[in-house]
């Protein structure tokens, strides 16, 4: 049924205006001036609230099938859309089997038809040995791949050497999908063992196994130029490199995610599990320059890395070696990158660069998401940007509600998301 949703402050892509937003049939087929209701369609007012692109987030693991029981697309895209997320791309890993083969990719396909409320792209995966299977993996609608350079926390998704990226690399040239890679190089990682201490796993992955990955990733670029895109980058000294290969034309770009920007390493107590995330959250200088870099343009985007898992393994009577490692934020990342981007002077048309723009670049969905404007999808959050509310964990629709946001008070309430136009969340 098409309708008009107009605001006093709509994003299109000539700035913040008001406008009104008209819908037909799942896209936008026109923007026209705030007053032009003309066609008789029914009007959705969302007063002075902002309207913007649904933001689209690269980076969540879904764990269906197989580990349904710490997350499903059920629990994750309605938590996505209540956190304005109008796309999610679920990783190729935690779910049992992983997105390694186009068979395992069907599987997933048929898990999140039933169930999901926000658009699910997917991510194949890159392992030893699966480099014949990347061309029907592309060929069966993966946007990019994945692969991890240190062990990625679950048997059946091994890590891959130089020699399985020597394999991969000229497969990938020519399919034209981007790489993306876990960057932690595990020479340089230090062996655990049992420890309340944020300090002692902290020192356990050092910025030197994310500087050391990015370098070997910049050394296999000079030799075969494929897009490599590193995730959940955690620390702003690594960037040094990636500047350096950008400058040299080489087709590298670079993530970050709420919990670098929002946290600060010095502030962990002991034994708060809930905060543990691998590359881990580093000191609050590391924090500050991932923040300068980010508003200077430097960081392509901001993806939640959202990884849960069941509540009682992150209870580790605050052992942070045996607790999982990561984070569930897709409800939060909006409002977490808000809250310190406004606090940094920015205006939110910034976080649409960062968590629409920036992902539907990478996905190269930039033609059909990330814009209100003619033609495309009918995906949008409207937020209020100057409303805060504080963290409350029984609030949020994970799955899971361990969070390290508990309490926190955050900026920026999502009033209403579309999807295809239909309300996915909220009411206006
Ligand atoms: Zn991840």
């Amino acid at each position: 049924m098409p309708f008009i949703l107009r605001s006093r402050r709509v994003l299109t892509p000539e700035g913040v205006r008001p406008a009104a937003v008209h819908i037909a049939s799942g896209r936008i087929s026109r923007v026209a001036p705030w007053d032009d209701a003309a066609g008789g369609e029914p009007v959705v007012d969302a007063g002075d609230s902002l309207v913007m692109p649904g933001l689209v987030d690269s980076h969540v693991h879904v764990n269906e099938p197989g580990r349904t029981e710490w997350e499903g697309f059920a629990t994750a895209t309605k938590a996505a859309a209540a956190g304005g997320i109008t796309t999610i791309c679920d990783m190729p890993l935690n779910s049992i089997p992983p997105t390694t083969t186009a068979k395992a990719l069907a599987l997933k396909r048929a898990a999140a038809a039933s169930g999901a409320v926000v658009n699910v792209e997917f991510i194949g995966g890159v392992v030893p040995g699966n480099t014949a299977e990347l061309v029907g993996l592309r060929d069966a609608g993966v946007k990019a791949f994945k692969c991890f350079l240190s062990p990625s926390g679950v048997p059946e998704f091994p890590s891959v050497g130089e020699a399985d990226l020597r394999d991969a690399f000229p497969v990938l040239a020519r399919l034209g999908l981007p790489l993306m890679v876990h960057a932690e190089d595990p020479a340089e990682l230090l062996p655990g063992g049992s420890t309340s201490r944020y300090g002692d796993y902290l020192a356990s992955r050092p910025v030197a196994a994310e500087r050391a990955a990015i370098a070997q990733l910049v050394r296999l670029l000079e030799w075969c130029p494929t897009p490599v895109h590193v995730v959940h980058l955690s620390s702003a000294t690594s960037l040094e490199i990636v500047r350096a290969a950008r400058a040299r034309g080489l087709p590298l770009t670079v993530e970050t995610c709420p919990h670098y920007l929002t946290f600060a390493a010095e502030e962990i107590p002991d034994g708060a599990t809930e905060y543990k995330c691998a590359p881990p959250i580093r000191g609050g200088a590391e924090r500050d320059g991932l923040w300068r870099a980010l508003l200077a343009g430097e960081i392509d985007l901001v993806a939640s890395d959202h990884s849960p898992c069941p509540s009682a393994m992150k209870a580790t009577e605050g052992d942070f070696f045996s607790a999982w490692g990561g984070i569930a934020s897709l409800q939060l990342s909006l409002a977490a990158v808000w809250t310190g981007a406004r606090a940094r002077g920015a205006l939110p048309e910034r976080v649409a660069d960062w968590m629409s723009d920036g992902p539907a670049r990478l996905i190269r969905a930039e033609g059909r998401k990330a814009a209100l404007a003619e033609g495309f999808d009918a995906d949008i959050v409207v937020w209020d940007p100057e409303a805060s509310f504080r963290v409350d964990p029984a609030a949020l629709l994970h799955r899971h509600k361990v969070t390290p946001y508990a309490g926190r008070e955050l900026y920026g309430v999502v009033k209403a998301t579309y999807v295809g136009g239909k309300v996915a969340f909220g009411r206006i």
